[in-house]
């Protein structure tokens, strides 16, 4: 079960959402060593890559990677907040990259800026997204649905529709990495999240809605960063990580595939057809 890598940028990001679920941790950051660990997983068998913050984008060689990771994968995903998008490097996304995931958490800038403790980045969303061309990628929004934009979440159904995106995934936050000391201001009920999940149901969208409950998505991630450590996600409501080791060495892949993951859900799958 080889289909589809993580590849993460741990290093730091840009914004600093106060529910980010990524384990940052300083490490270095080359154009080499992200180049060598695209090499090594397409050497393994990923068919599939999505490369995720923080944000890539913040880095001057993206562009060089992206032409790399097109090169690896017949399917490249790329996970961006578009504050370092502009019309020179869109051209680039636009002939590499198959599906760009970007954050809207809120239906208006005050709500979106306001979770995500980043003021004026709705507005640079507004305003990069437009150097995108949907018809040559398709265009993903990602909404974490938290206690501070539950009420709010068919409102950014609805405002998202200019944005023309083929696909609107929900995702049920969950406590991992930098976010998991502010879960008390963030978490939903399980009834909560299900009730969430029947009222997008029972309206018609002009895309194709995702809802990803933290239970289905358990056991489905293996992780690399950027300097190769490969890692997944501690099932068994341990809201942690587990470190496998460097994704150069062979030990370490056959022990990633000794551990049981779940195939990749049936939602998330369409995307990568
Ligand atoms: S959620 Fe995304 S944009 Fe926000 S800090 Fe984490 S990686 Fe960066």
């Amino acid at each position: 079960m080889l289909d589809r890598i993580n590849m993460n940028f741990v290093s730091r990001c840009n914004l600093r959402c106060p529910f980010c679920y990524i384990p940052f941790d300083s490490s270095p950051v080359t154009f080499s060593m992200c180049e060598q660990v695209l090499t090594r997983c397409k050497h393994l068998g990923f068919s599939i890559i999505t490369i995720g913050g923080g944000d890539p984008m913040r880095y001057d060689f993206i562009d060089d990677l992206l032409i790399r990771a097109r090169e690896c994968f017949p399917f490249v995903h790329l996970d961006t907040n578009l504050l370092r998008m502009n019309a020179q490097r869109a051209e680039v996304v636009n002939a590499n990259v198959n599906l760009i995931g970007i954050p809207v958490d809120g239906s208006t800038a005050a709500l979106h800026n306001l979770v995500r403790n980043a003021p004026n980045h709705f507005e640079t969303i507004e305003q990069n997204i437009s150097f995108l061309d949907s018809s040559r990628l398709s265009i993903k929004i990602n909404t974490v649905a938290t206690t501070q934009n539950l009420a709010d979440i068919l409102s950014i159904g609805e405002s998202i529709k200019i944005f023309h995106p083929t696909r609107w995934s929900v995702y049920e936050y969950w406590p991992l990495g930098i976010g998991l000391p502010n879960q008390s201001n963030f978490i939903l009920s399980v009834d909560q999240y299900a009730a969430l999940e029947r009222d997008l149901s029972k309206r018609y969208w002009p895309f194709i809605v995702e809802t990803n409950s933290v239970k289905s998505r358990d056991g489905t991630y293996l992780f690399v960063t950027q300097a190769g450590q490969l890692y997944i996600l501690d099932s068994g409501g341990n809201n942690g990580y587990l470190t496998l080791g460097s994704i150069f060495d062979d030990d370490v892949v056959a022990t990633a595939m000794s551990i049981p993951r779940k195939p990749l859900r049936t939602q998330a799958e369409s995307r990568y057809s």
